[in-house]
């Protein structure tokens, strides 16, 4: 029982399993026939199990329902459908994509980028919830098709490229079903769960915690095209799901409209709310309990694990704002520079191993060595694990701020500026200096007026005077990745700061 296929059987046939505002809903009985039937199709036309079959469609049933599909017949490449046709262009190469779906009309761009030996084939969703997959180029010498088995690659991602060039990670049926399990197992998602789908997914978030884990629990996904902050509040009364998983930007661009739309957040309450991806920061978490009367928990995960490492769990046991919890199926612990394991309390690199964890990089052995100490998957994150057993990230290795070698968390400066009532969304990062090697920046956006000045006594009250950013930028937007995370490592370039402009700065 591990691949995709078996967590299409869980739920009752005839309680829905994908509901969206387009179609009427798809059974549970219907949709494990169905992806058989969709990967059947995909193998007349000629893809093979092994293929790479890349996906470029915004959210919704047919992304799903296509995203299942490549992955029972072959291994499934969805990209961001945003990508222009040279992003699109090098990831068709760099996953060796033979198929491409795209939806009937739209997305030129990655049509361009098809070559012309690529097989292109259409997705549409009926009213019934049924796919249409058709042929709209590349005709090949149809395949036999044999159920996927554990050990098949489901899906290949690259990471989000957050602090290198990304790398491509393979993930197997297992590691998918075995995540996804995981994450029943954590909130006990139950047949009555509906999760609200508002992730990308073309991310592992998307797919693991917001698809396959609400099926794999017998319980429904509702598919919206994508998070629309305006639009969110009506999916809430109209689907009246029991949570929805999402990154700290998308709950705070939620929070900034959740005053106006108390009678939705009464009418459609939720059992509770889920944060990953990036670290919430505590001031976020205590508005959107407030806002949304529900517990917020916060879970840690990676493309690397198929998604959840740790998750704070559901009371009555305890959720703490600033902690990732502790790892449910998965094993946690803090390393030191050698590869060798720390006591409790100990700060130092955060290492998982589980078999929702992949088992290497594609083709970059250099990576996967140095990845890998001992069985355990090294994160490239710091944090320490308390008394309790819970786990607390105090942030990436490679964005730690080293000021004349004092080692500074931008953590805990975004949350002190978060702080500051006009503050609305704050990045430290670090800058190069001439002599100290690299100085405390930050950037902030306002929602209300308030002068660096200002800001930087807010933190002065609460950090010592060297974690206190020397110079605060006042941006009317922090610059972001694709999938919605701070380039914390790319600010310093962004904003134009050089060695010298930090050093002589004020
Ligand atoms: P790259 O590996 O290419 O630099 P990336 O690490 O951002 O990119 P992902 O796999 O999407 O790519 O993200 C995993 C990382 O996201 C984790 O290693 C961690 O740094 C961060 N992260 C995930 N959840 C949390 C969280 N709750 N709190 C803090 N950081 C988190
Ligand atoms: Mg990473």
């Amino acid at each position: 029982m591990l691949t995709l296929l078996d967590v299409l059987t869980t739920g009752e046939p005839d309680a829905p399993a994908l509901l969206s505002p387009d179609m009427s809903p798809l059974p549970f009985a219907r949709l494990r026939e169905h992806v058989v039937e969709l990967a059947e199709r995909l193998a007349a036309f000629g893809v093979a199990r092994g293929e790479r079959v890349a996906i470029a469609l915004g959210n919704g049933p047919a992304m799903a329902l296509s995203f299942l599909a490549a992955a029972t017949c072959a291994t499934a490449a969805p990209l961001n459908p945003k990508y222009r046709q040279d992003e699109f262009a090098f990831s068709f190469a760099d996953t060796r994509a033979t198929t491409l779906i795209v939806p009937p009309e739209g997305m030129a761009a990655a049509r361009a980028a098809a070559s012309p030996a690529m097989t292109v084939v259409t997705a549409s969703i009926r009213s019934d919830g049924a796919l249409d997959l058709a042929l709209e180029r590349g005709a090949r010498a149809a395949q036999p098709w044999t159920p996927p088995q554990p050990d098949d690659v489901a899906l290949i991602l690259h990471t989000s490229g957050t602090t290198s060039r990304p790398k491509r990670v393979p993930l197997r049926q297992r590691n998918l079903v075995a995540s996804a399990r995981n994450i029943v197992a954590a909130y006990r998602l139950t047949p009555d769960d509906r999760a609200l789908c508002v992730m990308p997914l073309f991310h592992i978030h998307g797919i693991v915690a917001t698809l396959l884990a609400p099926l794999a629990s017998g319980g429904s996904v509702v598919l919206p095209p994508g998070f629309d902050a305006m639009r969110f509040w009506g999916w809430l009364t109209a689907f009246r799901p029991t949570w929805f998983s999402a990154v700290p930007t998308m709950h705070q661009m939620l929070l900034a409209r959740a005053e106006r739309q108390l009678a939705a957040i009464r009418a459609a309450p939720l059992r509770f709310i889920r944060s990953s991806s990036a670290p919430l920061p505590p001031v976020v978490l205590e508005h959107l309990e407030a806002a949304f009367q529900a517990p917020a928990i916060e879970s840690y995960g990676m493309t690397e694990a198929s998604h959840q490492m740790t998750t704070n769990p559901l009371p009555p046991l305890p959720h703490y704002a600033g902690s990732v919890g502790y790892g449910f199926g998965v094993e946690v612990t803090i390393l030191d520079d050698h590869g060798v394991e720390l006591p409790r309390g100990e700060r130092g690199e955060v290492a998982v191993r589980g078999p929702n964890v992949f088992d290497g990089y594609e083709n970059n052995p250099e990576a996967t060595a140095a990845a890998f100490t001992n069985g355990w998957f090294r994160t490239g994150d710091q944090g320490r694990i308390d008394e309790q057993g819970y786990l607390w990230l105090t942030g990436r290795l490679k964005e730690l701020i080293n000021r004349g070698g004092e080692k500074i968390s931008p953590l805990e400066i975004d949350d002190v500026l978060l702080r500051h009532p006009a503050v609305a969304e704050a990045v430290a990062f670090a800058a190069p200096h001439r002599t100290l090697g690299e100085e405390v920046y930050a950037a902030v956006v306002l929602r209300s007026e308030a002068t660096e000045r200002e800001l930087r006594e807010h933190c002065a009250a609460f950090l010592a005077d060297f974690k206190v950013p020397r110079v605060i930028h006042i941006l009317s937007e922090i610059p972001r990745g694709a999938t919605g995370k701070v380039q914390r490592l790319a600010m310093a370039k962004l904003l134009g700061l050089t060695d010298d402009s930090s050093g002589s700065a004020q």
